[in-house]
């Protein structure tokens, strides 16, 4: 699989996903990312050799939003390792992102670290953990992105404080079942402030590496083993793309995880990671050209992990 020239299939994508702009919605309900120009169109594979190959805005930074749940997971999973799994559950939810009916059901355990209960619970792990909680995860991912200057976005983390009230419930609903140990609104400070970090699509697939990889980073640094990126893999393939992760396996056959910004970053173990961002979402919440974009590359590529 080495040295594949991924180029003309970018261009093709490229081509064909034109005719799609205006056909999903941006999300509305932070304003921050109701205000950005929805035709927006990037692509960006790293493979494990360290290739790259871009098309579109790929050094563009947008809010990556939920992908960063996959960050704040595998620190967690380098914390306590299969110990997690007494907070977290893994499977996948069946119900909307940012659901509480389950909660209640289910003891204040989260379905899965990708919803924003499970990443909730997760952002009090890693606070436990690490103290100093927002400087060291945006270290983590500078160092896996080889970016020293990523940001997070105030202004975006300003506007999910602000119309954060359903996660403020799920976080405090959590802690009444004691599945919180820090204060509702510290957690709340990662998880809005993770959400709110910037990143272009090279970011992205530069940074995940460690997922296509058995572990190990961009410079080859040991970030997981490569048991626990297996199991990060399974969980983005279950429950990485919100309510869709069925008919997103079908249509295109990766691990991935996605944002609300638009984002999707997708693994093919054992040889590259691939991002995409387009900022207009399917009724799922996924990157309507985004998915569609993934679909072709797969197809054109004949590669999937099925
Ligand atoms: N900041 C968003 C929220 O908590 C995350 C949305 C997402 O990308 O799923 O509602």
């Amino acid at each position: 699989m080495q040295n594949i020239n991924y180029n003309k299939i970018l261009e093709r994508i490229h081509k064909e996903i034109k005719g799609d702009f205006g056909k999903g919605k941006l999300a509305n309900y932070i304003p921050a990312l109701a205000q950005i120009d929805p035709n927006q169109f990037a692509m960006h594979i790293t493979t494990i050799e360290g290739n790259e190959f871009g098309i579109g805005n790929f050094t563009q930074a947008f809010s990556i939003q939920s992908i960063s749940k996959a960050y704040t997971f595998t620190l967690a999973l380098k914390q306590l390792d299969d110990e997690i799994w007494k907070r977290v559950g893994k499977e996948p939810s069946g119900n909307t992102f940012n659901s509480l009916v389950q909660l209640e059901y289910e003891n204040g355990i989260p379905r899965n670290p990708f919803i924003n209960a499970g990443a909730i619970v997760i952002s009090d792990i890693i606070y436990e953990g690490l103290g100093k909680t927002k400087n060291k995860l945006l270290k983590f991912i500078k160092k896996l992105s080889e970016n020293p200057t990523l940001i997070y976005d105030e202004e975006v983390a300003e506007s999910e404080r602000e119309y954060g009230d359903r996660n403020r419930a799920m976080a405090n609903f959590i802690k009444s079942y004691e599945n919180l140990s820090n204060e509702a609104n510290d957690v709340l400070d990662i998880y809005f402030h993770q959400c709110s970090i910037a990143m272009s699509t090279q970011d992205l697939s530069r940074s995940f590496i460690y997922l296509a990889n058995k572990g190990k980073s961009l410079k080859n640094k040991e970030i997981l083993t490569a048991r626990q990126a297996k199991r990060i893999n399974a969980v983005m393939l279950t429950s990485g793309l919100y309510d869709a992760v069925g008919d997103f396996a079908y249509r295109v056959g990766l691990p991935a995880k996605s944002g609300v910004g638009g984002g999707i970053v997708a693994i093919i173990p054992n040889e590259l990671v691939i991002s995409v961002w387009s900022p207009e979402l399917n009724s799922a919440g996924n990157s309507y050209i985004g998915t569609k974009a993934l679909e072709l590359f797969t197809t054109y590529a004949s590669n999937s992990i099925f």
